[in-house]
């Protein structure tokens, strides 16, 4: 079983959190990090992470629930600042990959948005 550390050394998006690897930084708190996606998909690709290691969401308790609720209401907001259209001509996707099978590959929970005008490079 995997145990929910406040922060693993081995972890990409703990390193992102605590500074020691650069990223593009959307928004910032004590709690949130948001930052652009190495690889965007879309014209608008950025992560919001709690900055705790929690692995995925298979891992999350009722002590999480704040933070969860606060990265979901701040990601609309975020969204239309790096300049997603509005609802509901606009809009865009939230993904949160959960899992080898969901299709996550760094194992520190965190959610996708990801919009702008299509194609898109993929989904
Ligand atoms: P997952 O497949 O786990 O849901 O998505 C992980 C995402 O993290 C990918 O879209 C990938 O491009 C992004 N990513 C991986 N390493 C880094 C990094 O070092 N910096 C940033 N900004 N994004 C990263
Ligand atoms: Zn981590």
């Amino acid at each position: 079983m995997t145990v929910v550390k406040h922060s693993d050394p081995n972890c990409i998006f703990c390193k992102i959190a605590a500074g020691q690897i650069p990223a593009q930084k959307v928004y910032e708190d004590a709690d949130i990090l948001a930052f652009h996606d190495i690889q965007p998909w879309a014209p608008v690709h950025f992560l919001l992470i709690p900055k705790m290691h929690i692995p995925s969401m298979a891992q999350l308790g009722p002590e999480h629930q704040e933070v969860l609720g606060r990265m979901m209401v701040l990601a609309p907001r975020l969204a239309l600042e790096q300049g997603c259209q509005p609802y509901p001509e606009g809009g865009y996707r939230i993904l949160c990959n959960t899992g080898v099978h969901g299709g996550q590959e760094v194992h520190h929970l965190h959610i996708h948005l990801i919009g702008g005008p299509r194609p898109w490079r993929k989904g």
